[in-house]
């Protein structure tokens, strides 16, 4: 049994924020205005693992009324969205990611991000994919008052034995 799940998010670039995405601090005079740390690549992957199964979004589950979710660190919330999809037997086969921000470029950054989703995911990194993309200077990401990430991915059930 497969499960395919798409997740997407965006994120206004703020002053006075750090920024990070797939759970790696990015170098930048902005950061992600948000309730939690506003990673909209661990945001977007979490919709597609929710999604996958049918179990709604980040925001029904951890709702930013509750200050529970106040400045948390997404990995963390990407640790308990990974339980519920283990706890269903469903482990995570691909993953493919889309980051876009027009300032700065993120090179090999993305290698690092792949490294912390995939970890994170308990996959190999060869099952894991990170890539980046600018707006051509288009509508507000392509301004840099944004930035926003895509991802799509797919569950497989575990065999019984
Ligand atoms: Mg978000």
């Amino acid at each position: 049994m497969i499960r395919v799940g798409q997740g997407y998010d965006i994120h206004k670039l703020v002053e006075g924020r750090s920024l990070f995405i797939g759970g790696v601090h990015i170098p930048s005079p902005k950061g992600a205005e948000a309730h939690s740390d506003g990673d909209a690549l661990l945001h977007a992957l979490m919709d597609a693992l929710l999604g996958a199964l049918a179990l709604g979004d980040i925001g029904s589950h951890f709702p930013p009324s509750d200050n529970q979710w106040k400045d948390v660190d997404s990995r963390e919330l990407l640790g308990k969205v990974l339980k519920m999809v283990q706890i269903r037997g469903y482990k995570v086969g691909n993953v493919d990611c889309t980051v876009i921000l027009e300032d700065p470029k993120l090179g090999t950054l993305k290698g690092d991000m792949a490294r912390v989703i995939a970890a994170d995911l308990q996959i190999p990194q060869e099952r894991l994919s990170v890539k980046a993309k600018t707006k051509e200077g288009v509508g507000a990401t392509g301004r840099g008052e944004a930035v926003e990430a895509l991802v799509t991915l797919l569950l497989v059930k575990d065999q019984p034995q």
